[in-house]
């Protein structure tokens, strides 16, 4: 979700340093992410066989899921695409037998290799349904040192490696960057560079710790971004016991300020239709990821009834249910305000 056509340099470093699993989107940059890697491969052919090249979906039919993989094709300058992904599923509903089939004559058309899908909202629910399909290759699910915690998610993760699903961890920061506002943050940050890492290394690392994560999808619009992942991923040293359970404690802590996507629980306690897991996505992309704009512009395609009925809600049972204690009706009010 960066401008790929005017950083191609960013796309040949990350070659050479081995960052061969390309993630983009049909909608990322309006279009300009996938012209932006067709651009690279025009120039450097011969890279394609190396990446690893994952595009996404979110036409919500086979019609308009056929234009968008052409689209891609043609965009990226390739044949192929190595995993194509329904994107931001909420619930495994959306894999019906249709979808099915779809997956298995673009296969035999050979312009996919693997097929599945990517979920922010009952990420659990929609994995433990993923697992006894058969026919799902991969899942990229919200996944990071908060949520792989939790019992629901460990049983989730298992039941797909046990299948033989190949598990892409996105949003693998769980929010924004640790800050100092409070005594498990200022411990947080004094662990992680007395262990010689970045905090943004140590949650990369405690993800990739976990072998049933095939790997990690994680935005990097810079070269010192870049540099600073690839530096954590050739690092042999291993989080110990006592780093993570200190990111443990600090999730803990910090639990008010992270969503942790499990939507079915709060939006069926509010009297309208409102996406509180979407908004709640925007806003981080906003404040945590300084991306305003990519915030605005998605927000922007609410629904108009959606925005304008978002701030006057009462979200008190809302509240009451949030397993995070998300001060939910404030946080709506606010992004009303911040990203109309
Ligand atoms: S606001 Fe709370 S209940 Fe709703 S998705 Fe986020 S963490 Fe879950």
């Amino acid at each position: 979700m960066f401008d790929i056509p005017n950083n191609q340099l960013m796309l040949r470093q990350a070659v050479k340093w081995g960052v061969t699993y390309w993630d983009t989107a049909n909608s990322y940059e309006g279009g300009n992410s996938e012209l932006g890697i067709g651009k690279y491969f025009a120039k450097y052919p011969e890279d394609r066989k190396s990446i690893f090249l994952v595009t996404k979906s979110t036409a919500w039919t086979l019609k308009g899921m056929t234009e968008h993989l052409n689209l891609s094709l043609e965009r990226m300058r390739t044949d192929w695409i190595d995993l194509f992904f329904v994107h931001a599923i909420r619930s495994i509903s959306s894999m019906d037998k249709d979808m099915r089939k779809w997956g298995e004559k673009a296969k035999a058309e050979g312009k996919i290799r693997f097929f599945g899908f990517s979920t922010h909202s009952n990420m659990e629910e929609c994995l433990l349904g993923a697992a006894p399909l058969g026919w799902i290759d991969g899942i990229m699910m919200t996944y990071n040192y908060r949520l792989m915690q939790t019992d629901a998610m460990r049983r989730a993760v298992d039941a797909c490696a046990k299948a033989g699903i190949g598990l892409t961890a996105m949003k693998t920061q769980g929010g924004g960057q640790v800050l100092t506002r409070g005594e498990e943050e200022i411990k947080m940050g004094g662990r992680f560079l007395q262990g010689g890492f970045t905090q943004g290394q140590a949650k990369l690392k405690a993800v990739w710790e976990n072998p049933q994560i095939a790997s990690i999808c994680s935005q990097m619009p810079s070269m010192a971004l870049l540099s600073e992942n690839t530096a954590a991923a050739v690092n042999k040293t291993r989080l110990s016991a006592v780093d993570r359970s200190a990111l443990d404690r600090y999730a803990q802590a910090s639990a008010a300020g992270y969503c942790a996507g499990c939507t079915r629980i709060c939006e069926s306690a509010v009297a309208a239709a409102v996406p509180v897991g979407r908004v709640m996505r925007y806003l981080m992309y906003c404040r945590d990821y300084g991306n305003r704009g990519f915030a605005r512009s998605r927000f922007g395609a609410l629904p108009v009834e959606t925005r304008a009925v978002m701030a006057r809600l009462d979200y008190t049972a809302a509240e009451a249910r949030c397993p995070q204690k998300m001060p939910i009706g404030r946080l709506m009010r606010e992004a009303s305000q911040e990203l109309a």
